[in-house]
């Protein structure tokens, strides 16, 4: 999560903002005509004064870096967002292009039983809550490009499409054919 950084430059734009107006608050007295009688003639005078411009010097740069983070968090988290959203738009998109070729199952032909899980990085799966057969499903830039059977079902069916690359076209026509087979 980015949101961090925004909410560590918010605390440090604010720490950073009181220190620098502090210290700037007491090097404005030192700077008056008492305070720099008051500076001549006293070492620790001198030295309060020089602690307060550290102070300052210190509080500006706390209050850049505040800033910073405050504005790197910003976008980064809108960026997060963004991505966020994408990612749930391709697997929409995703998901219904898969339920076009997999309405019935290829293998036990039955109705929206076969559910693809999508996950980022890993591999896609598509499983059939009917019959257990598992599909490693791939899909390219241009969507879903084929799905390999990667368990057979529990009838013991699809030995023969096992661990091969079938376009989505294949296990849909698989599909209706079964299906037309068993109505008849
Ligand atoms: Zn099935």
């Amino acid at each position: 999560m980015k949101i961090e950084y925004l909410f560590l430059g918010i605390f440090l734009l604010v720490i950073g903002g009181i220190i620098a107006s502090f210290g700037y608050m007491i090097v404005r007295e030192y700077q008056t005509f008492l305070g720099e009688l008051s500076r001549a003639l006293s070492a620790s005078e001198r030295q309060r004064y020089q602690i307060a411009i550290l102070m300052t010097t210190g509080g500006v740069i706390l209050l850049l870096v505040g800033l910073g983070l405050t504005m790197y968090g910003v976008v980064a988290t809108a960026g997060e967002k963004g991505i966020d959203r994408l990612s749930k738009q391709i697997v929409e998109e995703s998901e219904r292009e898969f339920n076009l070729y997999f309405k019935y199952c290829p293998l036990c032909f039955a109705e929206d039983s076969v559910k693809p899980k999508f996950s980022f990085g890993g591999k896609d799966y598509a499983v059939c809550s009917e019959c257990g057969a598992k599909w490693h499903l791939y899909f390219g830039l241009r969507g879903f490009k084929w799905a390999k059977l990667e368990n057979i079902n529990i009838h013991g069916k699809g030995s023969e499409f096992l661990n091969k690359e079938y376009q989505p076209e294949f296990w849909q026509r698989l599909a209706l054919r079964g299906r037309k087979e068993t109505k008849n």
